[in-house]
């Protein structure tokens, strides 16, 4: 685009490099186009004043006209404070500032009626603003906007007069400058389809809206045009993938049919078929797959992964499956090698702990073609691995690994780009697959094997925790098995938390003598923590006592009780993850979530939500209310999820018409050759190639 939006802030008329450099260090603002997109984040109605009788604690923050009566500096030295009594015609309100005493002293008129703006408290009964914003009522010039925009600063720019107050006046004399300069980047189609506001309008109302319809109007049109451009380059991706690369045909299926027939011990449910048709048309489509697999735990989506290795093996390809942790890693192995074995396929596994001899082996029949499958964690990922034809790779729970992992294994094939499965089994908001993964295709399975019971999940309180111990003792008796599960990070464990595992452990070993325990946790070595997961799935133990490292994909069938510590301190996903460990075999199986009596309002509602559904994609979408999805497990590296003004939990409804309106652009106009699709064009090519949000000026 013009230049205009790369001038360096610091050439506004009042700024100099000094707050240029605060503005940047702090905000991440360094040019005109940064500085017109950092939109208020929320607006004060200077329109609605409340009455000084009507303030209190659980208000946010008000505005009030009142009227300064006395003011009185109070304490000595640092403990000094300035306290000055306002009044309205309801009542008195205290204004109280403990910083800049002498200066607000000087600078307060008593007599004076301010607009005060500010979080109300009560103290001992009565209103009270602690360092409120004020302004002369006689200041407000009439007519000037309703809306006041609000805009997010720092206590550091707040010193350089950059606080929202600062920042509005530059956004008022930059909008003078830039007016001129904001170019139309949507077609009159879409604009008039959609009932669009125009891009230099939408962009001066965003920041001074004349009206609570318009900023509405404007918002909805920045919106609109966020998400567009994001699922427009997400679905260009796609299509240009799907025309330039190649994938190798896989269209053989005689050991696959044997297996069917011979081996597979139970019926695929119409929903894995569905899949597996899915991924069958990929493979013969002559292009390379690019496609996420969303399952809920427990879904079996380990089998569909096999069957697709296998139909890579059947037609001379092969094949790698990558896990996030060891253990699952092991799991997968395991369960798959006894299939493998039986249908004369070869597999292998590598793992960090993998020793350098068994490596060596594993790296000759990876390079000679002799091994058909690889299942293992990051280390499949070293450039030593080197295949003879790698034709397929899966990641399990996708959720873990990045984009660049992602790239790397698609370089293990130098001649053709190996097919890409991602499954996961963290369920993810549409909003947010869409936003996440538009450039994969995707399947879902939607259905549970025949015969699974639901779990059931309760709420308990620590208090009750004999009863708790009295239930998975009947459990045990019964034949199955139980884990308990303390709130602990593997990474970034903490001695006190490690201490609340072993202290677990300790009482539970106490409370069950009769009965052998297993422990595991993230300062165990692989080895060691193999061993006791081998000893539970044996049932050689009966409760496994462990941190979050059981959390994804193990499965240990016998295990019917899932009881969780601290249950308040989990996320919702991963709750539900920890949930899906058991509920595997045909028994009935339960989740008992343990938590304090003392809960915040979230933490309710996350253990609610437990209680009352078993379906994943319910969970995801809660989860995404209540967190935001930047805070979604493993969405933070994805910059696409850094947006301006829209919001994947609450704007479901105009990312799913702004997508649909981006195919329907690239289906009709696939180069943006026609003269309507002009703007759209010239915006996407002003953008800099590393551009990840396109709505974005630059
Ligand atoms: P997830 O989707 O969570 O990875 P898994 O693939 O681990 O689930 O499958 C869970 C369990 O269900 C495994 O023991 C698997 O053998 C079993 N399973 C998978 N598909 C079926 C089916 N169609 N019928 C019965 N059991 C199945
Ligand atoms: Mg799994």
């Amino acid at each position: 685009m013009s230049n205009f939006f790369n001038t360096k802030i610091a050439l506004l008329r009042g700024m100099d490099t000094r707050r240029a450099d605060v503005l940047a260090k702090e905000l991440n603002l360094f040019t005109y186009g940064d500085l017109v997109q950092h939109y208020p984040f929320r607006y004060l109605d200077r329109t609605q004043f409340y009455n000084v009788c009507d303030l209190h604690d659980d208000l946010p923050m008000v505005q009030v006209k009142a009227t300064v009566r006395t003011k009185e500096l109070l304490g000595e030295g640092r403990k000094q404070r300035l306290v000055a009594k306002a009044q309205d015609a309801s009542g008195e309100v205290e204004l109280v500032w403990f910083k800049g005493v002498k200066w607000f002293e000087k600078w307060l008129k008593n007599h004076q009626e301010y607009i005060v703006f500010g979080k109300p408290t009560l103290f001992n009964g009565k209103p009270q603003i602690a360092h409120p914003e004020l302004e002369e009522v006689s200041e407000v010039k009439p007519g000037a906007s309703f809306l006041q925009p609000v805009y997010s600063s720092t206590d550091k720019l707040r010193n350089f007069n950059l606080d929202t107050k600062g920042i509005g006046k530059l956004m008022a004399q930059l909008l003078k400058l830039a007016a001129p300069h904001f170019h139309e980047t949507l077609s009159g189609e879409l604009i008039q389809r959609y009932a669009l506001m125009p891009k230099a309008e939408a962009m001066q109302q965003i920041h001074f809206p004349q009206s609570a319809d318009l900023l509405q109007a404007a918002r909805f049109r920045l919106k609109f045009e966020e998400l567009f451009y994001i699922q427009l380059k997400l679905l260009r991706q796609k299509t240009e993938r799907k025309v330039e690369l190649a994938g190798q045909i896989f269209d053989k299926v005689p050991t696959l049919t044997h297996f069917y027939k011979n081996v597979l011990p139970f019926d695929l449910t119409m929903a894995q078929k569905r899949v597996i048709h899915d991924i069958y048309k990929d493979f013969t489509a002559g292009k390379q797959m690019n496609r996420l697999l969303q399952g809920d735990v427990g879904s079996g989506k380990t089998i569909v992964a096999f069957i697709s290795m296998l139909i890579a093996a059947d037609n001379g390809a092969q094949s790698c499956m990558m896990a996030p942790t060891e253990i699952l890693a092991d799991q997968h192995y395991e369960g798959l090698k006894k299939f493998a074995d039986m249908l004369g396929i070869k597999i292998g596994k590598l793992t960090g702990s993998t020793r350098t001899s068994e490596r060596r082996v594993l790296h000759e029949q990876l390079r000679s073609g002799e091994l058909h499958m690889l299942v293992g964690t990051h280390a499949l990922l070293e450039d030593v691995v080197q295949f003879r034809n790698l034709g397929l790779t899966i990641m399990d729970e996708q959720h873990r690994f990045g984009v660049a992992q992602r790239s790397k294994l698609w370089q293990k094939n130098p001649h053709v780009i190996p097919h890409v499965l991602v499954m996961t089994a963290t369920p993810i908001p549409r909003t947010l697959a869409m936003t996440l993964y538009g450039d994969l295709d995707v399947s879902v399975i939607d259905e549970l094997p025949a015969g699974r019971k639901p779990i059931v999940t309760v709420h308990r309180f620590d208090s009750n925790r004999l009863k708790v111990f009295e239930f998975m003792r009947q459990q045990i008796r019964l034949g199955r098995q139980c884990y308990v599960v303390y709130p602990l990070i593997e990474e970034s464990e903490t001695m006190a938390e490690y201490k609340d595992l072993t202290d677990g452990y300790e009482s539970i070993t106490r409370a069950f003598p009769e009965y052998k325990v297993s422990i595991v946790h993230g300062r165990m070595s692989a080895a060691d923590k193999d061993y006791e997961m081998q000893r539970f799935l044996r049932n050689e133990t009966q409760i496994m006592v462990a941190t979050t490292v059981i959390e994804v994909g193990v499965n240990v069938p016998n295990a019917s009780v899932m009881v969780i510590e601290s249950a308040e301190r989990f996320g919702l996903s991963q709750l539900h993850q920890l949930r899906g460990r058991v509920g595997r075999g045909a028994d009935q199986s339960y989740c008992i979530l343990m938590s304090g009596y003392k809960l915040s309002k979230d933490s309710r509602t996350r253990l609610e939500t437990m209680v009352r559904t078993n379906n994943g994609f319910e969970i995801a979408d809660i989860d995404l209310k209540l967190r935001g999805p930047g805070d979604l497990m493993g969405t933070q590296q994805s910059g696409v999820l850094d947006l301006l003004v829209a919001d994947l939990a609450k704007d479901g409804k105009i990312l799913t018409e702004s997508r649909a309106a981006a195919q329907e652009l690239l289906n009709d106009d696939p180069n943006l050759a026609k003269a309507e699709n002009q703007n759209i064009r010239r915006h996407i090519e002003s953008l800099p190639a590393t551009a990840v949000n396109w709505s974005r000026i630059s």
